[in-house]
């Protein structure tokens, strides 16, 4: 493990957040690097059985949807004291967004969340197996328990 500068916290902002988020700030004070967050507001189409798909790309909801990441990621950035200037709020997939931001600010750390799941789930991909499988810095996944 080399000396990290740069980590970002991948920050979901669900009941585990938490652990994940002291592990990351544990490793920036421990390395004395720097610590920013991102959070990806999903832009996946909301099925609806009786209107059909809606909305991947409404304009209004999406403005809405931002506005409350934004302020929910002040808040989280707060507790964390990380400044506004290293918070990182991205619409789309979240392990692409996640992978695209590190690259863009130079990252060599990701911190993610895994609930080491199984079945379905594993067939389908996690954020953090994607993450951990197309990253090009080191990945730290803390693992979560689904209790
Ligand atoms: P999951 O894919 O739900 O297993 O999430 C695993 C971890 O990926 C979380 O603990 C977060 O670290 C990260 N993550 C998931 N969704 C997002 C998101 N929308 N924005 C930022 N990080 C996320």
């Amino acid at each position: 493990m080399g000396d990290y500068q740069q980590i970002l916290l991948a920050a979901d902002f669900t009941n585990h957040g938490e652990q994940v988020a002291n592990r990351a700030k544990d490793m920036a004070e421990k390395y004395k690097a720097s610590l920013s967050i991102v959070h990806i507001v999903d832009n996946l189409p909301i099925a609806d059985a009786i209107y059909g798909p809606v909305i991947p790309f409404d304009m209004n909801l999406t403005d809405d949807l931002m506005a409350a990441a934004k302020k929910r990621l002040a808040e989280f950035a707060q507790q964390l004291d990380v400044p506004e200037s290293l918070c990182h709020l991205e619409v789309g997939s979240a392990k692409y967004e996640i992978i695209r931001i590190a690259k863009e600010h130079n990252i060599d750390l990701i911190v993610v969340g895994s609930h080491g799941r199984h079945g379905l789930a594993l067939l389908l991909g996690s954020t953090a197996d994607g993450v951990l499988h197309h990253a090009t810095c080191d990945v730290m996944a803390v693992r979560l328990q689904d209790n």
